[in-house]
């Protein structure tokens, strides 16, 4: 009796596709849950220093395709599936891995950026300058976290299109808005954001 064959190994029901796209959809879910809050509470803040312009706009709709509407397709319909490649499983785990420590990283950046935190460039009343917490050795904890999402999107969505997206219109919105970003702060808080950047990195610590 040959049974070996017919049974299924244990790491290819857990790798296979759907149970990526579950445990991403997840993932996702977790994302909305820990920013829902943060953007109601925010809402009742006036913006005082509004730097939306249209290049903004259009940067967070490309991210609105890339990170929310081509995954979504890509579980629920199957208008992509030409486009889906196969990864080792070990770079599958590695997304899998990767999970809770984005959440976790997505979660404190919002917390102590706190009432001061917005989806776009905008300076609130009472904008303070946080320098503690997760921004105390880098300067942009929450697009790190929003690197490791698109990473992890790439790694679990196998997909051309659904999978790479993230990282297409995260990585132009980040490239073209993070010097800005910091010319507004700088603008705004002076020497104190100065010496700020003196003492931090980007967006891993003591590295980049
Ligand atoms: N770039 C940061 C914050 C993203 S939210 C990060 O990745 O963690 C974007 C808004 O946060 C900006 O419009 C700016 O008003 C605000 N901001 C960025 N860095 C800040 C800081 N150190 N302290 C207070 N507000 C900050």
């Amino acid at each position: 009796m040959e049974t070996y064959r017919t049974a299924t190994p244990k790491y290819t029901i857990l790798m296979s596709r759907l149970f990526l796209e579950i445990a991403f959809m997840f993932f996702w879910l977790g994302c909305f849950l820990i920013r829902f809050p943060f953007a109601q509470k925010n809402k009742k803040n006036k913006v005082v220093e509004d730097q939306k312009t249209t290049k903004e706009k259009g940067l967070l709709g490309l991210t609105l395709l890339g990170m929310m509407l081509l995954p979504l397709m890509y579980v629920f319909t199957p208008w992509l599936d030409f486009a889906n490649y196969t990864l080792p499983g070990f770079l599958n785990l590695l997304g899998i891995a990767l999970i809770l420590p984005t959440l976790w990283l997505f979660y404190r950046s919002h917390k102590d950026l706190g009432r001061n935190w917005s989806a776009s460039l905008e300076l609130r009343e009472e904008h303070t300058l946080i320098t503690e917490g997760v921004y105390k050795n880098i300067r942009h904890p929450m697009y790190t976290a929003i690197w490791l999402w698109v990473i992890l999107q790439a790694l679990m969505l196998q997909n051309y299109i659904a999978g790479l997206s993230g990282i297409v219109s995260f990585g132009l919105l980040y490239f073209l808005r993070v010097n800005e970003e910091e010319k507004m702060m700088e603008q705004q808080f002076g020497e104190a954001y100065i010496a700020y950047k003196k003492k931090t990195k980007r967006l891993i610590p003591n590295v980049f």
